[in-house]
């Protein structure tokens, strides 16, 4: 029996190991069964050039767990170690200062394990003694066997294989013998090795047999050497992918596309990726997107090799070129990364281009599914903006689609406004805007229907790359505002006329939110009464709600305007009866206030005014307004429908408002 000490320049990596990697130290096993599928691969490829001329026999690697024992066996028929390659590749850790460098990257120590030769060290996370025995291929060679307690001393002997390949025996430390639980082995087999590029056995298939699961003859085999993505695409069906994706996400909806993804140069990539349906906040889900490593799982966070969005996406991406070896924000810079995260965006705008151009049908389908997640590419990333444009469509409050392009193109002539800006007109909700989109459309307008939870954003960077246009929310603003054709004549209101609307109007409103009232001519036939929200004051206030960090204007009182229509015969009538039953005295405080407000010469020369007297006039015309517009019924019945019509009367001011409409009928029709 041989003694020695492992060649770490450190005094003992042993701790170290245990410290850095306590939280991920599961992966143990998915570098064991890596190393076993290594020395796999590489006795067929010595079959293959002809070296090796013996039989390969089952090349299936075993893993038994035994709980009563508290072991964990992985054993491949592989190559096998001579006991020069255990002293080599198991006795000298291969690489300097592994202490230092581990303290270094302890953070992304669980990713770049299997790349620094520490693959196999692993094993000491769960165990107090770890065996190798094996017996290499070469001809002549002898079983070894290896033992090893967890310190820096190891024990060499004759080994006990007599068939090809490595037996490790892992003896678990007393804390972590669930590793020796069948259902939590099964648990990590299926999460880091289900795609590995071996057969792996984890014990037998079980059947119902006699009241209770017994062992079948059939080996349990927890992985698919061959995973879809591997495969030609040309030799794939539809539904093949569709079976993937339900193998990858149990129980998830059905993917709106995917993409297979399949590249040699300048680097290696093959995967699949998959649109899921996301209609809102609740259904985006990121990371769901698997990186593996020639088939080994490596990790479900993406988040520093795709571009953000393309987080949204799920499937599975397989690439030796990532580099794994470094740490998270440096691989943003890493020019290989930047390259592939270039490629897949490509190759994302190439499908749905591709779908676009060849099955329009389809796209618009799913089109509602698919909206968010291309909208939040087109807000996050320059490129595939640049390429989205071409296949992004516009839905109008009919239902119908149309590229951007088409759609500009449509409107041209109609909604140039008289400075020939093209002004598109948008609706968020086809039932509560109703009436301001039939406004509209009676003018002649098309009205795009914009519902999706970033369209505010999506809204400013459509203004932003359409030139000379600007996005017009249909309820913004009276139509012919929004649109404005010519300079349209607008009644003459002195100050006072003005003042008192302002007061009226204010007096029936509901309270809690701030009004400017204005007088417009909007004909006879016209509404008496518009209440619209400016475009502004809303955009900025629904960019605060969803996060656009400007809360200052969410906390703003809502600010809406009211348009009176002076043309408008019950305007014109309510006007009247405010004359017949205040005029005399409205006109006499007028008068009285513009004589107070003039200024004089005090005693010593100096301009002056009786502010304390205007205030006080003021007061009491504000006082007869408000009371007539509290008494006045055509006033309340005109703001009610106003209000009413805009989805703004709610509780007790609609229950009100309601008996007092069946009194005003009661009225009219009972005399
Ligand atoms: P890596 O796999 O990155 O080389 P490891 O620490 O996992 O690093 O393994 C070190 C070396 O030990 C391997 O390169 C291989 O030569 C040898 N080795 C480990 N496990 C086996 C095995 N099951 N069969 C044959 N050789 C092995
Ligand atoms: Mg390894």
């Amino acid at each position: 029996m041989k003694q020695g000490s492992i060649g770490v320049t450190t005094e003992n990596i042993f701790p170290v190991i245990k410290k850095f990697l306590y939280s991920d130290h599961e992966i143990f096993l998915r570098e064991l069964v890596a190393n076993a599928v290594d020395a796999t691969q590489k006795i067929k490829a010595l079959a293959d050039s002809g070296e090796f001329k013996g039989e390969l026999g089952d090349l299936t690697i075993r893993i038994e767990a035994d709980s009563e024992a508290k072991t964990l066996k992985i054993i491949d028929n592989g190559l096998g170690m001579t006991e020069e390659e255990v002293n080599k590749y198991i006795n000298q850790i291969a690489f300097s200062s592994a202490g230092e460098f581990l303290e270094k990257y302890k953070d992304q120590l669980s990713s770049i394990i299997g790349h620094f030769g520490l693959g196999f060290y692993s094993a000491f996370m769960v165990s107090k003694k770890v065996e190798i025995d094996t017996l290499s291929w070469k001809d002549g060679a002898e079983a070894v066997s290896w033992t090893c307690e967890g310190n820096p001393e190891y024990e060499m002997g004759k080994g006990t294989r007599t068939a090809r390949g490595t037996t490790i025996t892992l003896h678990l430390d007393d804390e972590e013998t669930e590793f020796a639980q069948r259902g939590k082995i099964e648990q990590l087999l299926k999460k880091y090795c289900k795609f590995m590029p071996v057969a792996i056995a984890f014990g037998k298939k079980q059947e119902w047999k006699d009241g209770k699961y017994v062992d079948t003859e059939e080996d349990n085999i927890i992985n698919d050497v061959e995973p879809l993505w591997t495969k030609n695409p040309k030799e794939i069906k539809e539904e093949d992918y569709i079976k993937f994706y339900n193998y990858l996400y149990p129980g998830s909806e059905e993917p709106l596309f995917y993409i297979h993804l399949n590249v040699d140069y300048p680097f290696h990539l093959t995967g699949i990726l998959y649109f899921p349906k996301i209609k809102d906040r609740i259904d985006v889900h990121t990371d769901k997107i698997q990186l593996y490593c020639n088939q080994m799982f490596v990790t479900d966070s993406v988040k520093n090799i795709v571009p953000e969005f393309l987080t949204l996406l799920h499937g599975v991406i397989d690439s030796p070129d990532i580099p794994l070896n470094v740490s998270r924000s440096y691989l943003q810079s890493d020019a290989n990364v930047k390259k592939i995260s270039g490629y897949i965006t490509k190759k994302v705008a190439d499908r749905l281009e591709e779908i676009f151009k060849n099955d329009r049908e389809q796209f618009e389908k799913k089109w509602d599914n698919l909206k968010l997640f291309i909208e939040y590419g087109m807000l996050t990333d320059e490129k595939f903006c640049e390429r989205a444009m071409k296949f992004f469509l516009l839905k109008n409050c009919d239902g119908k689609f149309f590229p951007v392009e088409d759609y500009t193109k449509a409107i041209e002539t109609m909604q140039k406004d008289k400075d020939g800006r093209l002004v598109y007109l948008y609706a968020t909700d086809r039932t509560e805007q109703y009436r301001h989109i039939e406004a509209a459309k009676n003018k002649g307008y098309d009205v795009l229907l914009m519902d999706c939870p970033l369209d505010p954003h999506f809204v400013s960077l459509l203004e932003n790359k359409l030139e000379n246009s600007n996005f017009a929310r249909v309820d913004s603003d009276i139509i012919d505002n929004l649109i404005r054709k010519e300079d349209r004549e607008k009644p003459q209101l002195s100050d006072s006329e003005t003042d008192e609307l302002n007061i009226i109007f204010n007096k029936v409103m509901p309270e809690g939110s701030h009004y400017i009232v204005g007088a417009d001519n909007l004909g006879e036939n016209g509404e008496p009464v518009v209440i619209t929200q400016s475009e502004f004051m809303r955009r900025y206030r629904d960019m605060a709600s969803i996060g656009g960090g400007m809360n200052f204007y969410g906390e703003l009182p809502e600010t809406y305007n009211i348009t009176v229509n002076v043309e408008n015969p019950l305007i014109k009538k309510m006007l009247e009866e405010k004359q017949d039953s205040c005029g005399e005295e409205l006109n006499d405080l007028s008068s009285k206030i513009s004589e107070a407000e003039k200024t004089r010469k005090d005693e010593n020369g100096e301009d002056t005014k009786d502010d304390d007297t205007v205030k006080e006039l003021r007061g009491r015309r504000k006082d007869i307004l408000e009371k007539f517009a509290e008494g006045n019924t055509l006033l309340h019945q005109v703001t009610g429908l106003a209000l009413l019509s805009n989805g703004m009367l709610k509780g007790k001011a609609l229950a009100d408002f309601i008996r007092n409409s069946y009194e005003v009928v009661g009225k009219a029709f009972t005399k």
